[in-house]
Formats: structure tokens, sequence, C-alpha cells
């Protein structure tokens, strides 16, 4: 590792595989990145005490670029989980409360609208 390089610490996780991503991602974006730590300090036991924390390091002059990845990554990835999971809503025709995924009531059968023949 040349002196002149100053690596900077851009992402710390206990999850490996959200380090590996995100260190994934900033590869693609064409960013160097490099991941310490995780099951790395498990194996070879060189940090007795410490948590498995894995964290992603990028050169300094890349943090800006870095962070700006990160956050499109994590916006992305709080978009899908936000579609995944669909508010729950309450039917109109016998009010029972339904899971968000469901287009007709678990209970009587009418559609998320209200009524059966509608298509909203
Ligand atoms: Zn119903």
């Amino acid at each position: 590792m040349a002196e002149s390089e100053k690596w900077v610490k851009l992402f710390e996780s206990f999850v490996l595989t959200e380090a590996q991503l995100l260190a994934a991602t900033l590869d693609a974006a064409g960013i160097p990145a490099r991941l310490q730590g995780g099951t790395a300090a498990t194996i070879w036991g060189d940090a007795p005490g410490a948590l498995p924390q894995s964290v992603v390091e990028v050169r300094a002059e890349d943090i800006d670029a870095g962070r700006e990845v990160m956050a499109r990554l994590y916006d992305e990835q709080g978009r899908k989980s936000r579609d995944e999971v669909p508010e729950a809503w309450t039917c109109e025709a016998c009010g029972e409360r339904n899971p968000g995924d469901f287009d007709i009531c678990w209970s009587c059968g009418a559609t998320r609208g209200g009524e059966a023949s509608e298509q909203a």
C-alpha cells in the first residue's frame, strides 16, 4: 500500500454482507473500496474482545463520492422495502383489517375499494 494513499472509514456495520454489498457497489461505481474486519477479525483472532465489525474504507479523496454512492444505495433499498410492505387497509364492507399486499378482504372477499365489482 502506497504511503501517500490515505484510506478513511466510510461505513461500518456488524452485518458483513451489508458491508460487502456497499464495497461491491462502490467498486462498480469506479471507487476503490476495501473491506476491513468482519469475518477476517474472527478468523485471525487478532482483536480479542473486539466486536466483529465490518468497516468499508475508501481513499480520502473519494470520501464525498463514496458517501453519495452509499446514500443512493440506501435510498434505493428504503424505497424497495416500502414497496414490499404496503400499508394495511380496512375493509369497507366488513371492517376487517387486511395486510397491504392483499387485494381482496380475507374475511368477506370484497375488493380493496370496498365494492366487489369495482376495479380501482
Ligand atoms: Zn371484508
